[in-house]
């Protein structure tokens, strides 16, 4: 069919291809949308995150005593955390009955008591520093090392720490910023436009390639979710599942991908509804018709893209281009950004490289270098093309993604992410850094 376009040209061109036109020309059947029912993740029913305890909670300086002398230390982002406690989880400051405990140690650890429940922990409870003996400086230095493309074999000759302690340090790091990242990000963005793509990577234990899907919001930059598996349409469905659980309930962007027919299948079955049809005895699934996809497509020659062309799999072409001009953009289809951000993540993530030698022992292992990676590049690391240009001698206001999507109010420090107390298994109320608009 495309004869005639094969011939080489100087740059690629990115054609729009009627999608009827193509149909009819190579007899193809459409896609058919795919149901909740495909994904293995809803079968599961693993839709919602454990809920916050929705009781009223009469706050603990309305229930004790006047006396006493006032709380002086600053108890926000901190909770008692014994389950029996009534002040369970509640990281409000005006609202739980932590106070301070004192300073301990060297390094002068912070310790809380909870005045309703008597229990007392340190402020370190549920952060990756929990038990380690090394200065939280040192722990930083070598964290911002690995998320900033150092490899951790080089991480041990730099600072001088065994690969083995290094790498305990990554796997708690990962683990919290997995965590983090489920607290944040849980139906709280915002996205007008979303870009999803996969890159490719191996590691050691596994000889077949593995993927790492991703994807990214066009304008905030916000990696909103990766998975890591195979090009199956299982794993479109996984990648989808997160990403329709972290965006706002109301929010419905414009997907952009690029050939990979999985996508359609994800995200057919993961914004829509269910409804009964007259006289019907099951309930059929139906996907939103409001939803925007196209797909940017590539013939290469040799190993160069000769031309590109795009199509349009859900929605009109011209109520996509309409809703991209609207927000900002040319009305092109492309997948440029999602490109880059994958880029940025093989700068950042040694394992990640091309042509390296420090690739992953395995799977789990790649999973936190990852989320520790994504947790630095969110909320650490400025994004060149989020600055603000403002009025005074730095010309710029420096920006992360998580400031861009409006998840917390100023760029943190590593110390800030490691401090952070996120348990396992409990959902706290928002911490002071972020926005508070959840
Ligand atoms: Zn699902
Ligand atoms: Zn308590």
């Amino acid at each position: 069919m495309f004869a005639d376009l094969l011939v080489k040209p100087v740059r690629p061109k990115n054609i729009e291809v009627d999608m009827q036109l193509l149909q009819e020309k190579r007899g193809r059947w459409t896609l058919k949308p795919k149901s909740p029912s495909d994904c293995p993740l809803c079968r599961e029913g693993s839709t919602h995150l454990p809920d916050h305890p929705g009781q009223e909670i009469v706050p603990w300086s309305k229930r004790k005593s006047r006396r006493g002398r006032p709380k002086t230390v600053n108890s926000s982002g901190h909770a008692c955390l014994n389950p029996r406690c009534h002040y369970f989880a509640v990281a409000d400051q005006e609202t739980h009955a932590l106070v301070s405990n004192g300073k301990r140690g060297k390094q002068k650890i912070q310790y809380w008591k909870c005045q309703a429940c008597g229990s007392c922990r340190t402020s370190r409870y549920g952060t990756p520093l929990y038990w380690l003996k090394t200065p939280i400086k040192t722990v930083a230095m070598v964290l911002t090392a690995l998320s900033e493309g150092v490899d951790l074999s080089a991480c041990q000759r730099i600072f001088g720490h065994s690969h083995s302690t290094i790498s305990y340090w990554l796997s708690r790091a990962g683990a919290h910023s997995e965590r983090l990242h489920k607290r944040l990000l849980h139906q709280a963005v915002d996205a007008g436009h979303l870009q999803l793509d996969e890159l490719v990577t191996k590691v050691k234990r596994d000889e077949e390639r593995i993927w790492i899907w991703t994807a990214i919001t066009a304008q905030s930059k916000l990696i909103l979710s990766f998975h890591i598996g195979r090009r199956s349409s299982e794993d479109a469905h996984h990648l989808l599942h997160q990403v329709w659980q972290r965006l706002k309930p109301d929010c419905l962007p414009i997907f952009t991908t690029d050939g990979l027919n999985q996508y359609f299948y994800g995200i057919t079955a993961h914004f829509g509804n269910w409804w009964k049809p007259p006289r019907a005895r099951k309930y059929h699934w139906k996907p939103d018709p409001r939803l925007l996809y196209a797909q940017l497509r590539k013939r290469r020659w040799g190993r160069k893209v000769s031309f590109l062309y795009s199509i349009v799999q859900l929605g009109e072409r011209a109520a996509l281009k309409a809703r991209l001009v609207a927000l900002g953009f040319t009305g092109t289809v492309q997948t440029a950004f999602v490109e880059r951000a994958n880029l940025t993540l093989r700068e950042l993530i040694a394992p990640l490289s091309r042509r390296t030698w420090s690739i992953a022992y395995d799977r789990s292992h790649l999973a936190f270098h990852l989320h520790w990676g994504l947790a630095y590049y969110h909320f650490c690391r400025p994004h060149m093309s989020l600055r603000k240009h403002i009025r005074g001698p730095s010309r710029y206001r420096h920006r992360t993604p998580a400031m861009a999507a409006k998840l917390v109010r100023y760029r943190w420090q590593v110390q800030d992410s490691l401090q952070l107390p996120v348990p396992d298994g409990i959902q706290l109320a928002p911490h002071p850094a972020t926005c508070g608009c959840r």
